[in-house]
């Protein structure tokens, strides 16, 4: 399985046994913007932060006071961010 964000292999989650467990990754939601997108361990720091920074985004009262507009500018600039993050550690 292909990562959405870096479109690098998803490595699958072994138990100890050495069987697959998991290998579907991590949800990519906000750094993609295909559908139910799913993303590598490596994209998936990147995205708790794009998470994270969106949320303080959202709770900064100067952001709320100038509109939402401008908020969800805010937030597609925080994503453009984070993607460029992820894809440089390629
Ligand atoms: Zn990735």
């Amino acid at each position: 399985m292909l990562c959405d964000v870096c479109k690098g292999n998803i490595k699958p989650r072994l138990n100890e046994s050495g069987a697959v467990v998991w290998d579907k990754g991590h949800n990519a939601d906000p750094l993609s913007f295909i559908p139910n997108a799913r993303c590598c361990d490596v994209c998936n720091e990147y995205v708790l932060q794009a998470r994270l920074q969106i949320m303080f985004a959202i709770s900064d009262p100067k952001t709320m006071q100038s509109g939402k507009k401008r908020s969800c500018k805010r937030q597609l600039n925080i994503i453009h961010h984070c993607i460029d993050q992820a894809l440089q550690g390629y």
